[in-house]
């Protein structure tokens, strides 16, 4: 009777499982024909600086074009693409794209950077160094044009991520500490990791109040302590603007000044802000 309970409870634990894995098997197979099928797209959101107006910037992020489904977000997608592995190959593409398109976009405004999101298991791959240094020569994008965006997460092993991040800044390249205030970071390390940016997270920025007064500032000021610039994410009111330029914020992306763009929209963002900028 007993040996019968067990059985039948295994059996109870083990399909759901098997269709968990099922499906993520399927998901990757999917995932690997998207990329032959060129099915990913990459948009990409303006980054502003606050005292002046102008764009500085963009950050690159992947949506997947599916033939019946549409635009896919990538909080569907990525994380299986980081469990399979398949993040290598759609990371690769990601940074060959943005730095052909950037590159094209400097005849017109030399002075943009494109940002890029990493993964973990990218961060920590040493070949990573080789594949960026190629991926950069591949497309003649100069290096000082690319910023890569870390987690906190990426840097709770302090130590390491110091000797990675110096190897990765030896090629030339910028680092910004993506949705800076969300993970675990150490503050006391903060200073020695040799970080360009800090983008706090969307949570500090919007509905400032309470709390949010107390935190947003003192970020600021802490990165600005560190010798580091300040971008925040997710502005989408003029209030929110204003009271980040009252605080001597550096930059700021969000949805006030434009959601991300398809390359096309991007360009002519571009023609137009700068044209407003000349004119006003
Ligand atoms: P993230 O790097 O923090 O990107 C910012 C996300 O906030 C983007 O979502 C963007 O569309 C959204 N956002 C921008 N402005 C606003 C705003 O004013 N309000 C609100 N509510 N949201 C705003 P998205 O494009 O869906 O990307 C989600 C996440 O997926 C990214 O978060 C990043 O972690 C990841 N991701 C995107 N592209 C890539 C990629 O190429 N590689 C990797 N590894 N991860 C990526
Ligand atoms: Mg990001
Ligand atoms: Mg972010
Ligand atoms: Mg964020």
């Amino acid at each position: 009777k007993l040996r019968k309970n067990a059985a039948s409870q295994f059996l109870f634990f083990e399909k759901p499982m098997t269709r968990a894995i099922q499906e993520k098997i399927a998901t990757e197979r999917e995932l690997r024909r998207a990329l032959e099928k060129g099915e990913f797209v990459l948009y990409y959101q303006p980054q502003i600086q606050l005292d002046t107006g102008t764009v500085t910037g963009m950050e690159a992020l992947i949506r997947w074009n599916h033939p019946e489904k549409g635009l896919i977000s990538p909080y569907a997608f990525i994380s299986v693409a980081e469990q399979t592995g398949m993040i290598i190959p759609i990371n690769e593409w990601v940074i060959r794209m943005a730095c052909q398109q950037t590159k094209q976009l400097l005849k017109d405004f030399p002075n943009l950077s494109v940002s890029v999101n990493l993964s973990p298991y990218e961060f920590e791959n040493r070949r990573f160094v080789h594949k960026l240094v190629k991926l950069l020569d591949e497309t003649g994008l100069p290096p000082h044009h690319l910023d890569l965006e870390i987690t906190e997460r990426m840097t709770m092993d302090t130590e390491r991520a110091i000797t990675i991040l110096k190897r990765l800044k030896s090629i030339g390249v910028t680092i910004s500490m993506d949705d800076f205030g969300t993970g675990y970071s150490s503050l006391s390390y903060l200073t020695d990791l040799p970080i360009d940016r800090l983008k706090i997270d969307r949570s500090f920025v919007q509905n400032i109040q309470g709390k949010k007064e107390a935190i947003l500032p003192a970020i600021i000021r802490l990165g600005h302590n560190i010798g580091v610039k300040v971008l925040a994410e997710g502005v989408e009111t003029e209030e929110e603007v204003a009271y980040l330029k009252d605080k001597c914020c550096d930059e700021a992306q969000g949805y006030y000044f434009a959601p991300p763009l398809s390359y096309e929209d991007l360009i002519e963002f571009l023609h137009e802000h700068h044209y407003k900028k000349l004119y006003v």
